[in-house]
């Protein structure tokens, strides 16, 4: 029986991360720009709070200028929106990210729809879905960003590859199938409507398995020698009473399949932040006509 290798994104993150920090200090000594995220929380959803908190020490880690907009759950739209637009013209930020999901009263898409596609640093506009299916130069969403450069970092070139992702919201799996395809992959995109999901499954060389439903993703399901991505972030009970994290692939079992495999937690997860700050500077590059 063969072990697949962990994929340890916690440890290439944190690379990643050295990397943007030393490229921050270029851009500060050579050009004079400090690259600055703008996060903006409304109400006080705990998970949102520590997600936005790390956002925040990170970029400042990373020499960024950061700010944080913490507003209180009955804010209205149109105050959201009047803040999103003072931040879209704010010179010193050059990312604009909205914590989701915001309270009821307030229409996601209206929020997406009123950030500037050049501080887009999320991937969520309509502007840059469509420039990433148009092959144009795009800010992409961070998660499947991350999950593009493990794999990279795994295989090499991706050319030619079969890939499935399971999962086709917006955030995640479609922009993921659309990063695969760029790379010249052979590419399905499964759903809660697909049939015979694990025969699917098992035609990949590459599964990336978005769903939240935890370990969903079994052993049979995968081909031998495939590699897994796991991007489920699900909390489960212990028998203790307390809870775990888990992904959406079963990764005891099939880490006996797979070639390669990322956990939960430490795979995907961290890579998320570090693809947020990469998207930061390169939105800030872009906005000062600085070459890449
Ligand atoms: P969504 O709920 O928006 O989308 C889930 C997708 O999975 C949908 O397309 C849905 O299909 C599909 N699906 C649901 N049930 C099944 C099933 N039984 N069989 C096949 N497909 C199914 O979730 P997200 O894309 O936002 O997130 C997916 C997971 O990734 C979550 O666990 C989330 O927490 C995690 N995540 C992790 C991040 C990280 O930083 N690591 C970042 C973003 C997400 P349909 O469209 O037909 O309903």
């Amino acid at each position: 029986m063969t072990q697949a290798a962990i994929i340890d994104g916690k440890a290439f993150a944190a690379r990643l991360r050295e990397t943007i920090a030393a490229e921050v200090a270029g851009l500060k000594a050579e050009h004079g720009l400090t690259p600055g995220l703008a996060v903006v929380l409304v109400g006080e959803d705990p998970a949102s709070q520590v997600y936005v908190r790390s956002k925040g020490e990170q970029t400042l880690e990373a020499g960024m200028h950061s700010e944080t907009h913490r507003l209180p759950a009955e804010t209205s739209q149109a105050e959201l929106l009047a803040l999103v637009e003072r931040l879209n013209s704010d010179p010193a930020v050059h990312g604009v990210l909205v914590q989701f999901p915001v309270p009821d009263h307030i229409s996601q898409a209206a929020v997406v729809a009123a950030i500037s596609p050049d501080k887009d640093v999320d991937g969520l506009t309509v502007a840059n879905a469509g420039r990433l299916a148009s092959g144009l130069p795009a800010l992409t969403p961070c998660t499947p960003t991350g999950c593009m450069m493990l794999l990279r970092d795994q295989l090499g070139d991706l050319s030619g590859k079969r890939a499935v992702v399971v999962g086709r919201s917006n955030l995640m799996g479609k922009p993921m199938a659309q990063l695969l395809l760029a790379a010249d992959c052979t590419v399905t995109i499964a759903h809660s409507r697909t049939k015979d999901l694990p025969a699917v499954v098992r035609e990949a060389d590459i599964v990336v398995a978005a769903v939240g439903r935890p370990q969903m993703v079994k052993a049979d399901w995968v081909k031998p020698g495939a590699v897994v991505i796991d991007v489920g972030i699900n909390r489960i009970p212990k028998d203790d009473g307390k809870t775990r994290l888990v992904g959406d692939v079963a990764f005891d079992e099939v880490k006996d399949v797979a070639s390669a495999i990322t956990p939960v937690p430490g795979g995907v997860g961290p890579m998320t932040i570090a693809c947020l700050l990469a998207n930061t500077v390169l939105a800030a590059k872009r906005l000062n006509g600085i070459g890449e």
